[in-house]
């Protein structure tokens, strides 16, 4: 076997309930990785009305999310609607990268086996890992240049981020450098515990890295909190708590210095936040302190979601540095104006703080599948807009596909020859049934709005719209009978997908 069984040195899905432990013998009999799974998160605090206790995976079927296969088992398959809810989850994470600094990098699926030796994760995680090989052992490039090596798929983005960062010569201006990665993620759980969206192989994190000065730990964490709190506050999931886990008693990493300008950091940033924070003494992981955000349901039932971990460990392992004055305070954290310390420079290791907002993306989906129950807000659910037809005359039909088009920007001009495309989803009900009960049907299988076009409509251009399921922002015509041109629904629709709402 390529690799064996310990622990990860980074962040893991943290699925609540039934937790499993798994043990670090290497670095601590304490270390410990909770995961779990969070097949029963339901409502929140807020909206939306979430009654229903349903299951994910009952919601999903109904929904036409997603579906399994015994031939990738763990591997869940996204239906059109499935992703389309992961789509724009991940857009709204890009326009949050904006504000919040991050670059987006897109980095190698598999890595050969020297990666994950450096990494440590052959020795500490392997047996969480798949391995890779060439079938093709009689090619004659095999033998030459290591290409015959083993190749791990990877379970983190981290060790492509650090050598991202090697490959070019840092200087402390330079930070923080921060890092978002969509890669999808292969982790060999085992087949008894796969279960829907929430226990998988196959899943995305919204993974990011930052590497930054000792000095700007503190920085860091304030931002990746707020960013979390706008996140959660998109989703009206919570209320949270967080919790600092600070240094184990015995095996950790680094210098006890180090730990309290870090621990230091973090308390001070979860002040900042405004937040009820908790602290699990010597509850770190043997390489940082950690904060983890815990969300609440309407039950009372909590489910660890975002987690940020500050990492000194990793950084080493790679030898990765940037060039700094004052080099002794700089590790420190801190600042001179002594000219002899100035006039030195030096190669100082940074912070690696790991985090993910959402975690996994296919867990939190699983989340808020649960979460709305249906009920999804207008910008990410799947089955925004029906037209119904009043009856199924030519001319009736050709107006109900003309609005379909306005409203996904599907038709083409000279001016515009690339597509425009709106990213709503239209559908058509043409079927021979009374519209009363196409309407019912649209409104029962989660469409946000329900158009009706018929002959009354020809003349004028308009559609008769029901926005009375979209949520109020104040600026929104509500009612079952607006008339509307197509254009002026369009912008309406594309505010409130726009305003995440
Ligand atoms: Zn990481």
């Amino acid at each position: 076997m390529l690799f064996k069984r310990a622990a990860a040195a980074c962040i893991y899905p943290r699925l609540p309930s039934q937790l499993c432990r798994i043990r670090c013998p290497k670095y601590s009999p304490q270390l410990v990785v909770h995961r779990s799974c969070s097949s029963h998160a339901t409502a929140t605090a807020t909206t939306p009305p979430s009654t229903s206790n349903a299951d994910h995976r009952q919601l999903a079927v109904q929904q036409e999310l997603f579906t399994t296969s015994i031939y990738s088992p763990g591997s869940p398959i996204l239906l059109p609607n499935g992703a389309r809810i992961f789509n724009r989850l991940v857009a709204f994470l890009r326009q949050q990268y904006t504000r919040y600094g991050f670059d987006e990098v897109i980095t190698p699926t598999i890595y050969k086996k020297a990666l994950w030796e450096k990494s440590g994760h052959l020795e500490n995680y392997s047996d969480d890992m798949f391995t890779v090989t060439s079938t093709s052992t009689s090619r004659g490039d095999m033998s030459k240049g290591g290409e015959g090596d083993e190749y791990g798929l990877k379970p983190m983005n981290c060790p492509g981020h650090c050598l991202i960062f090697a490959s070019q010569r840092r200087s402390y201006r330079d930070l923080p450098i921060r890092y978002a990665d969509f890669s999808p993620l292969h982790r060999n759980e085992i087949s008894g515990a796969l279960s829907g969206l929430t226990r998988v192989r196959r899943f995305h994190q919204d993974d990011g890295h930052i590497f930054c000065r000792p000095s700007q730990i503190e920085e860091e964490i304030r931002k990746t909190l707020d960013f979390v709190r706008v996140v959660y506050s998109t989703f009206k999931l919570g209320p949270y708590r967080l919790t600092l886990s600070t240094r184990p008693k015995d095996q950790y990493i680094g210098t006890i210095d180090e730990w309290e300008v870090a621990e230091g950091a973090l308390k001070r940033a979860l002040d900042a936040s405004e937040q009820d924070w908790t602290i699990n003494e010597g509850d770190g992981a043997f390489y940082g302190p950690k904060i983890d955000i815990i969300l609440r349901d309407s039950d009372g039932k909590e489910h660890q979601t975002a987690t940020i971990q500050l990492d000194f460990q990793l950084p080493k392992r790679f030898e990765l540095g940037y060039i700094a004055p004052a080099p002794e305070y700089e590790r420190r954290g801190e600042t001179t104006t002594d000219p002899d310390a100035l006039n030195e420079t030096g190669l100082v290791t940074p912070v690696l703080v790991h985090r993910a907002v959402l975690g996994s993306v296919e867990r939190l989906m699983a989340l808020l599948i649960e979460h709305y129950n249906g009920n999804w807000p207008f910008w990410l659910n799947p089955r925004q807009v029906m037209i119904v037809t009043v009856n199924n005359s030519e001319p009736v039909l050709e107006h109900a596909r003309a609005v379909q088009d306005i409203l996904m920007g599907r038709q083409g001009s000279p001016e515009i020859p690339v597509s425009q495309a709106t990213g709503l989803v239209v559908d058509i009900d043409d079927r021979q049934v009374s519209i009363g009960a196409k309407s019912r049907q649209a409104k029962s299988r989660g469409y946000s709005v329900v158009l009706t076009a018929g002959p009354r409509q020809l003349s004028s251009g308009t559609i008769t719209c029901d926005l009375s399921r979209l949520e109020s922002d104040g600026k929104t015509p509500k009612g079952e009978l607006i008339e509307m041109l197509p254009l002026e629904l369009l912008e309406i629709l594309k505010a409130k997908a726009g305003a995440y709402l």
